[in-house]
């Protein structure tokens, strides 16, 4: 591992956001390379159908898509590295990178390494997970339309897809551990106001119940932390929402990170506070958390990068005509 690996623009993840900012880099001459990590394609190859892709009318797998990004990246002359980034250090241009396999430097990096939702980790979610259970209401809520649902969760993600889903469910339980949401009073308000949901309170999932051939969701069994009481609830679907995980460890004391974890980034804008380093999609965002958003932000990026680069490169010319001179 001696040799290090050297390009412009470095894309790292293979995501919505990292292939949409190889698109437009390469497009742009840069040359990029861009390494997978160990979830070539991102999260989308954790799910069956995308129906809110724009363009693919009647909807696309999600590893079918995530390989059609690929094929595009490539096509306009993206190098595409399978390795797993372990160490970085962005002080200063150049940055670098250690890799399982090598080391990279580059003038210009942008940062695609998305977020996980974090699930309870029951055997029996794990079972239904993609059949019955999500953590994305945005991407599945369709698929139970008129059907009963349950939301776990009491934040501004759990509130806000609970609300999602009234508009298209016929009833929405809200399952909390606790007495008192965490969400925000005007979202509270809004959901104790909607005749379709109705609060567990005080109460945890113990088990997902359900059909195995073919696998589906046909209810919940809840524990109800105060009274011991344990019922049964008939819903088709259950939605966890008991936050993310921005895959941020990297980059912990060496970029600005929120509390919660994410790279804080300027307004309108994919700059972080590093000169030279963009962050696009789940990793920055926890608000829209959408292959669309993230796909755009990696525009964003690429097109950033890309304004940053040329910058240097008179301060590059001159650097490169005074050794000449020398
Ligand atoms: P990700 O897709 O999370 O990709 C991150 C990339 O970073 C991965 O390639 C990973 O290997 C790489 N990486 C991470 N750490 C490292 C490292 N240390 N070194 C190198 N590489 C690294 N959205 C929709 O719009 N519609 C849907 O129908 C939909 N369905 C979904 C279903 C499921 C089950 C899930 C989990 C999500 C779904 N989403 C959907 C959300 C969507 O997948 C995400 O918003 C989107 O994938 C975010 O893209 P991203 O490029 O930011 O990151
Ligand atoms: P969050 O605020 O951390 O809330 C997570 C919720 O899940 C909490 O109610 C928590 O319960 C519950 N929970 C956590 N682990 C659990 C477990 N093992 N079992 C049962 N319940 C569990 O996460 P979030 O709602 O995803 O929000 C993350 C951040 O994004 C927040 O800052 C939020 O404000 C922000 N956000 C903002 C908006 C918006 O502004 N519109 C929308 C979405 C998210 P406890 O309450 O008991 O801890």
């Amino acid at each position: 591992m001696s040799d290090i690996k050297h390009c412009r623009l470095l894309i790292l993840g293979s995501g919505p956001a990292g292939y949409t900012a190889a698109v437009y880099a390469a497009r742009a001459n840069l040359n990029p390379v861009l390494i997978t990590g160990i979830q070539q394609g991102g999260q989308l190859t954790t799910t069956t159908d995308v129906d809110n892709w724009p363009g693919d009318a009647d909807g696309v797998q999600g590893p079918e898509l995530m390989d059609r990004m690929q094929r595009h990246a490539e096509r306009f002359g993206t190098e595409i590295v399978f390795d797993h980034i372990n160490t970085v250090a962005v002080q200063q241009p150049p940055f670098r990178l250690s890799g399982d396999s090598a080391e990279y430097s580059c003038d210009a990096l942008i940062i695609a390494t998305g977020a996980t939702a974090k699930y309870l980790g029951l055997d029996s979610e794990e079972q239904f997970k993609g059949r019955g259970v999500s953590a994305c209401a945005t991407c599945d809520g369709f698929f139970y339309r008129n059907q009963e649902v349950a939301v776990i969760g009491g934040g501004n993600t759990a509130v806000e897809e609970a609300l999602y889903l009234s508009n298209i469910c016929s009833k929405v339980y809200l399952v909390h551990r606790r007495d008192q949401l965490r969400a925000e009073r005007i979202l509270q308000d809004r959901l104790f106001r909607h005749p379709k949901v109705e609060v567990i309170w005080d109460s945890v999932l113990d088990e997902v119940l359900g059909e195995t051939n073919p696998p589906s969701v046909t209810g919940i069994r809840l524990r109800n932390l105060k009274s011991g009481a344990v019922t049964e609830r008939v819903v088709e679907g259950v939605f966890v929402a008991i936050g993310h995980d921005p895959a941020t460890q990297l980059f912990r004391g060496k970029l600005k990170i929120d509390d919660e974890g994410y790279i804080v980034t300027r307004p309108d804008s994919t700059a972080t506070d590093i000169p030279g380093v963009f962050a696009a999609g789940d990793v920055k965002d926890k608000v829209y958390r959408q292959a669309v958003t993230a796909a755009g932000m990696g525009c964003m990026a690429a097109l950033e990068a890309e304004r940053y680069l040329a910058a240097l490169e008179p301060a590059a010319e001159q650097e490169h005509l005074a050794v000449a001179s020398e």
